[in-house]
């Protein structure tokens, strides 16, 4: 029987599984599965958003220009280089579909962010994964990665779910040895999060390279995910292609309102990056003193990893059972190629507690 038929490949599509927020028969949720940010939203933009009440009659401004002067303006870059989307999910989607297609390939590496082959897969681009060094971005292997069909290469730094990053040094020996035809986009969605000296969010390098975009969002520290909003640092003729291809008015009223508040209150800011850095190194210092082990992470999660046969049924798979039983939600790993990792996000203070005391209990079980 004939039936509308699909674009060949999109059945090898594996839909995007998003973390867990319900637990059956469990009253007292603590959800630790989607890096959301310990706090929410910021109080101003509470405030900025309940008072749009009723006022949504008319559309967004379609070119976000209030919120990308603000952005211009607090990270000191060219305002009509600047493209807010809906999440930076969007922005990803968008390069996708202006920059590959059938017969292309997209590269990133082996543990990168699950959007980037799901996109890729979209368009009929083949994905290539480039071997890792362990967990950490290995610079080599991706240029060794990188063909004449190479379009689109692809790296979280910090990389999300591993936690780790690459120096800028590195960065810019990439940029260095990827052709100038090939698109780098660079995702800086943790950049806020990171403490360290030798890290920079590489916009440094959108402005002197015709093909490096960064991407950015206000899901992870501004705890802004449920409103959507994200955004890119590109050069002209880059921008040119996202505005052409995205809709007119892909940025919700909302998540304008909520953006604009939320990039004028530093004090939140601050106030979230201090409370990553205790309690990003207290809870890895506790749950390595449980004798798991938790590599260095720069981000708003770790990973805990139970090797095997390390002790009796200590696993990834019954770890996260345990947890749940206790009304914890973290990330399994096994679509990242970690099946021996749970992904656990840096929550509230009393929420880290209990989960050590958790996986405490769990390891002496
Ligand atoms: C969470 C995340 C994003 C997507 O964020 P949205 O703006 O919510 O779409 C992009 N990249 C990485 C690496 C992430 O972890």
């Amino acid at each position: 029987m004939a039936s509308p038929q699909p674009l060949a490949g999109l059945e090898k599509i594996a839909p995007y599984v998003a973390g867990e927020s319900e637990i059956t028969g469990v009253e007292r949720v603590i959800k630790l599965a989607a890096n959301e940010g310990a706090f929410g939203p910021s109080p101003k933009t509470l405030e900025a958003v309940n008072a749009i009440g009723s006022d949504f009659h008319r559309y967004p401004d379609g070119d976000c220009s209030e919120l990308r002067d603000l952005l211009a303006e607090k990270n000191n870059l060219p305002k009509e280089n600047l493209i807010c989307g809906a999440g930076s999910d969007e922005l990803i989607n968008l390069l996708c579909r202006s920059y590959a297609g059938p017969g292309d390939e997209i590269l990133y590496p082996a543990h990168g962010f699950a959007m980037y082959p799901i996109y890729g897969l979209t368009v009929g681009a083949s994905i290539v994964a480039a071997p890792e060094n362990g967990i950490t971005v290995d610079v080599d292997q991706i240029l060794a990665h990188v063909t004449e069909k190479t379009k689109l290469l692809f790296i979280a730094n910090p990389n999300n779910p591993t936690g780790t990053y690459i120096p800028t040094s590195e960065v810019s020996r990439l940029i260095d040895g990827v052709p100038d035809e090939v698109l780098l986009v660079l995702d800086s969605a943790y950049a806020e999060f990171v403490e360290v000296d030798d890290y920079s969010d590489s916009s440094e390098f959108v402005s002197t390279n015709d093909n490096v975009v960064m991407l950015r969002t206000f899901s992870k520290i501004y705890g802004m995910g449920g409103i959507r909003l994200g955004w890119g640092y590109a050069p002209d003729a880059v921008i040119d292609i996202l505005n052409r291809m995205r809709s007119p008015f892909n940025v919700s009223y909302p998540a304008i309102v909520a953006g604009v508040a939320a990039i004028q209150d530093d004090e939140f800011l601050k106030k979230s990056q201090e409370h990553n850095k205790k309690w990003l190194a207290w809870t890895t210092e506790n749950i390595r003193a449980l004798d798991l082990e938790v590599p260095d992470s720069v981000c708003n999660f770790i990973l805990v990893r139970f090797p095997e046969g390390q002790g009796k049924n200590a696993t990834a798979e019954s770890a996260d059972v345990f947890l749940k039983s206790k009304g914890i939600i973290v990330r399994r790993m096994g679509g990242y190629g970690l099946p021996d990792a749970l992904r656990i996000s840096i929550g509230l203070e009393d929420e880290m507690k209990f989960v050590v005391e958790t996986l405490a209990e769990f390891v002496s079980n």
